[in-house]
């Protein structure tokens, strides 16, 4: 059985002290490759060399995290495109709009997340969006490219029935973790009716542990509880189910 992390942030100080162990149980779980959504300029670096140490397991993303973005976006945008042109990325992300933490720079998230979307066009790369208490926003952004052969994922689902239907509508696929196996979380029924070639696992490790490790480090071993959830949802084997969400990480990710 082989599987994606699609989204890990291993690169974070959380991992500072047994990254290596961490990725060894990952690889030897069957969770054999790792994609790293980049934050900003201060995460570029860390990023860059976890990818580097762990070659042909760990792939690098670039882009500007929407919670990152203040008044100087486009100064960090540019400096990060001048980083990129040195280095292979698998995506631009993570990138998007999110209102939950703060809404003082919503005009500045949504003119970075479009300037994003133009440069990962551009570079022929999918995109990573975070989307949190944004969908409308994200939307009005995504569709002004419309007929563009934009493809991507909405990393951490978290939307309604009706963002998902939009969603996948779109040609992008649900990044499903840890949130699925909460206890009364209705992405269950969301993830049944988008359908099994439309979901993507992810960890976004070390947030969003599932359970029985709710609340503690996530990390890219956990991938196998996610999995063995997917598979409960629609009633396939474990085996199915991860070689599905697999073809559908690599047919997106071009891996
Ligand atoms: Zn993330």
């Amino acid at each position: 059985m082989q599987l994606i992390d699609t989204h890990t942030h291993l690169y974070l100080p959380e991992f500072d002290s047994d990254r290596d162990e961490m990725v060894n149980r990952a690889v030897s779980s069957g969770v054999v490759k790792l994609l790293l959504p980049n934050i900003d300029l201060k995460s570029i670096g860390a990023m860059l060399s976890a990818a580097d140490r762990y070659k042909n397991i760990c792939y690098p993303m670039t882009g500007l995290h929407p919670t990152s973005v203040t008044s100087d976006f486009m100064a960090q945008i540019n400096e990060l495109e001048k980083i990129s042109s040195d280095h292979k990325f698998i995506a631009i992300g993570e990138i998007g709009i999110d209102l939950y933490w703060d809404k003082t720079f919503l005009r500045e998230q949504m003119d970075a997340f479009r300037q994003q979307v133009e440069f990962a066009i551009k570079s022929d790369l999918p995109v990573v969006v975070h989307s949190r208490d944004a969908f409308p926003e994200v939307f009005s952004v995504l569709d002004e490219f419309a007929g563009k052969k934009l493809t991507g994922v909405f990393h951490a689902f978290s939307g309604s029935m009706k963002d998902a239907e939009k969603a996948v509508g779109m040609g992008f696929m649900l990044g499903i973790g840890g949130p699925v196996t909460f206890k009364n979380s209705k992405l269950g029924e969301i993830v049944e009716e988008a359908g099994i070639n439309n979901i993507i696992l992810e960890t976004d490790s070390p947030y969003l542990a599932p359970v029985p490790y709710r609340g503690k480090r996530n990390e890219s071993s956990y991938i196998c509880i996610i999995n063995k959830k997917i598979a409960e949802i629609f009633r396939i084997s474990e085996d199915e189910s991860a070689r599905v969400t697999f073809e559908n990480s690599c047919r997106l990710f071009k891996i």
